[in-house]
């Protein structure tokens, strides 16, 4: 095989490692941000639960004082009832009575409300710092966990960058920068195989001429239908269909 196309087979392989390790490698910050954002969203969540909590609470207050001093007019009000003189200032004092008989048990029904509106919140901020500090934890191990994934990552990159320059030694530029154009735009698969007499990675049915300089190997071939680089891999049977 033409040493330029080996090169080339070889350019294919390291290329191909060092765009994985790269890409696992920028995955990282993406993942940090992920975690941070997500533990902002739980804490936010938490936040509004606990306000929620807290403004029902006071209400509650609020109307069981309100309510207790509905209470004490109403004993007032009956008091009085036995040192009036007239008939009409009796009446009148009767419906008093009556109009804060009704706005007790309107306060009272609120409070009940209120009762059971605070001991559901009260459950869900319970539950929502509960999975904080759970999702605290378990985040913090991850990002630490990454810290360290993150090191061993920008040593791969670095090697894999040396294995590539390595291997560039060995390549023609020109060829290497088509070859990089194709890669690039081809996700990453420049090189196909010929033999069955189809492209391995576009499938397209190749010339005979083209078929017969893929095999002889000694030049560069390109497919028509994908501008891949193709070769002929001397040690399958000649008609055994691959595809890369
Ligand atoms: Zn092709």
């Amino acid at each position: 095989m033409d040493p330029k196309l080996s090169a080339l087979i070889e350019l294919q392989s390291v290329l191909s490692t060092q765009r994985e390790i790269e890409r696992e490698y920028e995955e990282i910050p993406r993942r940090r941000e992920q975690i941070l954002s997500y533990i902002q969203s739980l804490k936010a969540e938490a936040k509004t639960a606990e306000e929620q909590f807290k403004k029902h609470e006071v209400e509650q207050k609020t109307r069981e004082m309100e309510l207790q001093e509905g209470q004490s007019m109403r004993v007032k009000k009956e008091a009085q009832l036995l040192s009036l003189k007239t008939n009409k200032e009796y009446q009148a004092t009767l419906s008093e009575i009556e109009a804060l008989d009704r706005k007790n048990s309107r306060l009272e029904e609120k409070i009940i409300e209120l009762m059971d509106l605070v001991e559901k919140e009260r459950t869900i901020l319970k539950d929502k710092q509960k999975e904080l500090t759970e999702k605290e934890t378990e985040f913090h191990r991850e990002l630490e966990g990454l810290i360290e994934r993150e090191k061993s990552l920008s040593e791969r990159v670095e090697k894999a960058g040396a294995e590539v320059k390595l291997v560039l030694n060995k390549v023609d530029k020109n060829l290497y920068r088509r070859f990089l154009r194709v890669f690039d735009r081809k996700q990453g698969v420049a090189i196909a195989i010929a033999n069955g007499g189809h492209c391995g990675a576009c499938n397209i049915r190749l010339t005979a001429r083209l078929i017969q300089l893929a095999k002889r190997g000694q030049d560069i071939v390109i497919c028509e239908g994908c501008s891949r680089f193709l070769y002929w891999d001397h040690s399958l049977d000649d008609d055994q269909p691959v595809s890369l």
